[in-house]
């Protein structure tokens, strides 16, 4: 996938987020304090207007990635625009230079992703954040070559599932930390919304091969 329909996907991406907003708030109001889906329609829809302004032409994969960090990070606030911001940011640094989106560099960008959430929030698995959701990705497309439509139906699917872990963890982080078991049998938000980053970007690359 080349840049300009990089940029097409990750439109089609930030359309979807931001429809996502009722669901994402209805799972923050269940452990956190409720502003989970407002936070990202917020970042989405800042994305939405950078990715419609045609004066943003991006050279490489990266500088979009990075450009896309860098508007979620400055417009979202809270934890989460932190942690997505840096999510996008980290990961762009880590794939400059390329011209295509395939499977490998979406790889490289995850797993680079997730080390900077690591060193930015410093949760760990198990502690009911995104960063469940991430882990499954990055282990699921580890080793995969090639077309995104042929790899990411499993990668989106492993973060999925990443989700649903996250429903049997006890928060030990972020809002929902002072629920304690409380927070059993609810997804964790955040893992929510990178496992419908990448279904959208799933969606987005698989309907384009079928078109
Ligand atoms: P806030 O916690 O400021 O209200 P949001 O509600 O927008 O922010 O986002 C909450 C989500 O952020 C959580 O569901 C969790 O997935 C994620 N999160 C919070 N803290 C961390 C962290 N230290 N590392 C990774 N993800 C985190
Ligand atoms: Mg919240």
């Amino acid at each position: 996938m080349d840049v300009q329909n990089a940029k097409q996907m990750m439109a089609y991406v930030a359309d979807k987020m931001v429809a996502s907003e009722p669901v994402l708030t209805k799972f923050d109001q269940a452990i956190g304090d409720g502003d989970h889906g407002i936070g990202m329609e917020r970042g989405f829809k800042a994305v939405q207007e950078l990715l419609a302004d045609e004066s943003f032409a991006p050279a490489d994969v990266s500088k979009l990635l990075l450009k896309i960090g860098t508007t979620m990070m400055s417009t979202m606030g809270g934890a989460s625009g932190a942690i997505f911001g840096t999510l996008f940011r980290s990961g762009a640094k880590a794939i400059k230079g390329a011209n295509e989106l395939n499977t490998q560099v979406l790889s490289e960008f995850l797993a680079a992703g997730l080390q900077g959430v690591y060193e930015r929030g410093g949760a760990a698995p198990g502690d009911k954040t995104m960063i469940d959701a991430l882990v499954a990705a990055v282990k699921e497309s580890e080793s995969r070559q090639g077309e995104l439509s042929e790899h990411l139906p499993a990668i989106a699917a492993a973060a999925q599932a990443g989700v649903e872990a996250t429903k049997d963890m006890i928060a030990t982080t972020g809002k929902a930390k002072t629920l304690g078991e409380r927070s059993l049998g609810h997804p964790d938000p955040g893992a929510m919304s990178m496992a419908f980053i990448l279904q959208f970007m799933c969606e987005f690359a698989t309907e384009q091969v079928a078109a």
